[in-house]
């Protein structure tokens, strides 16, 4: 079959090189498959009957990379992924073998939509296993047999990460074999699951693949405390806990940080239910959701950076604003979690609103902390104790005190003054307020 793609030239003068030198060379994965779908993509993976010594050879700059034989070409911005075509036969435990032709090479991959080449210098169009049909589908089948995912479970995150991406549909018998062979996740390392899973929830389609990452069980692999909340009824909104976790996930805008912490923003609540009048309760649920988020994100290794600012904006979610709040409310707001998060924040607080039902992203409190934000920039200030125009040095020197606790409360106390009054901020009257605390009160070592 003919199809004319629109193949990089840097990539089509890497396969008329290997043609030149008398071996064949594919476009292949999901850089073809993104091709034809009109998307952009940044690496390529290219199928040689070449061995990995002679790709060495002829591109000297090669670098090895992965197991199995893959020899990485950097060019420019564009990571070239050279593979030689494999033979293995398909199973739990293959070898590695290089051999074989691009039927070969195209039958051990995972799906359909995965296992078409391309030869960008004849033009030709390998697609034994119906991808492009399935392409137009919008379909996710596996390759062949849904041994596939027996074989290797990681594809059956594999399959749900491109529902999330793609906005496909897993064909049925695929479905099932995600289900089948979910507890087999077990054995997949949480590095690997940590990588599916971030891809998966920074797509156009979040919602899609957690939920097939639900009903099939795999959930129960990847974060088993979300399932807790299956079923669970919050007494005022549509959803139950888990798929209120899940809503808010795909109601907050594309940013890593903000998915993963839309995600796990509830996930304490089963444990903290409790029968009220009204039906369950659930005190004490947000720093139970801190505390469990912790241990998730830990034990799925992401890193202390990612965890760090993925706590904070759980912890601080429910914050109170109202539209009488004073503008020192969100000065103190700014001053707890930094301008660097106020506005990830807002976005996590409007995802829970919107997965609890309400019309409006934002109501007037909200709205009304939109607007003190703009006030606020021009105070230039991130209301932290380096912000005073005093510092502990300066305390202790004017005030003759000994450096030690006492310096330290002092200064948190002027920071609360100037937070609530921006203008107290000069050397001299906070000097006279830090004076005046001491007589007043006992500020004991
Ligand atoms: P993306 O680059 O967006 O992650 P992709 O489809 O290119 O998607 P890669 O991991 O880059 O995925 O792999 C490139 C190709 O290698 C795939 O398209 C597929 O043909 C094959 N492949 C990757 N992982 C597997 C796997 N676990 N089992 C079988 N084939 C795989
Ligand atoms: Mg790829």
């Amino acid at each position: 079959m003919e199809l004319n793609l629109k193949i990089p030239g840097i990539v089509k003068e890497i396969c008329l090189e290997f043609n030149a030198r008398g071996h064949q060379a594919f476009v292949v994965g999901g850089a073809l498959r993104d091709i034809i779908l009109g998307r952009e993509s940044p690496d390529y993976d290219i199928a040689t009957d070449a061995f990995p010594e002679r790709i060495a050879s002829i591109f000297p700059d090669a670098i090895p990379y992965g197991n199995f034989g893959t020899m990485l070409l950097l060019r420019g911005n564009t990571k070239i992924e050279v593979t030689p075509f494999r033979d293995d036969a398909p199973g739990r435990k293959p070898n590695y073998t290089f051999g074989g032709t691009i039927y070969t090479d195209l039958a051990r991959r995972d799906f359909t939509i995965n296992s078409m080449a391309y030869d960008p210098i004849a033009g030709g169009f390998i697609d034994p296993f119906g991808g492009l049909n399935d392409l137009k589908a919008r379909t996710i089948r596996c390759t062949g047999s849904t041994r596939r995912i027996w074989e290797d479970p990681l594809r059956a995150l594999r399959a749900a990460r491109f529902q999330a991406q793609l906005g496909f549909t897993i064909e049925p018998s695929t479905l099932y074999s995600l289900k089948a062979y979910a507890p087999m996740l077990a054995t997949i390392s949480r590095e690997r699951i940590r990588d599916e899973l971030s891809k998966l929830i920074t797509s156009d389609h979040p919602f899609d693949g957690l939920v097939t990452l639900v009903v099939t069980g795999l959930m129960n692999y990847i974060i088993p405390e979300l399932m807790e909340g299956m079923g669970m009824r919050h007494h005022n909104k549509p959803a139950d806990v888990l798929e209120h976790n899940l809503l808010a996930c795909k109601y907050v805008k594309n940013s890593f940080h903000l998915r993963l912490a839309a995600l796990l923003h509830d996930v304490g609540k089963p444990r903290c239910a409790v029968k009220g009048e009204k039906g369950l309760e659930f005190p004490g649920h947000h720093l139970k959701s801190v505390e469990m988020a912790k241990h998730i994100l830990n034990n799925l290794r992401f890193d202390s950076r990612t965890i760090k600012k993925v706590l904070l904006l759980i912890e601080h979610h429910m914050f109170v604003y109202s539209p009488d709040s004073p503008l020192s409310e969100a000065r103190r707001l700014i001053s707890r979690v930094g301008w660097e998060n106020i506005y990830d924040l807002i976005e996590l607080r409007m995802a829970d609103r919107l997965a609890s039902g309400f019309n409006e992203a934002a109501g007037p409190g909200l709205k009304k902390l939109i607007n003190d934000l703009e006030a606020l920039k021009k105070e230039n200030s991130d209301y932290k104790i380096k912000d005073l125009a005093v510092s502990g040095k300066d305390l202790v020197e004017t005030l003759g005190i000994r450096p030690g606790p006492i310096v330290g409360k002092l200064l948190n106390r002027l920071l609360d003054d100037v937070i609530e009054n921006p203008e107290l901020n000069s050397k001299r009257t906070l000097l006279e307020l830090a004076e005046k605390y001491l007589k007043e009160e006992s500020y004991e070592d």
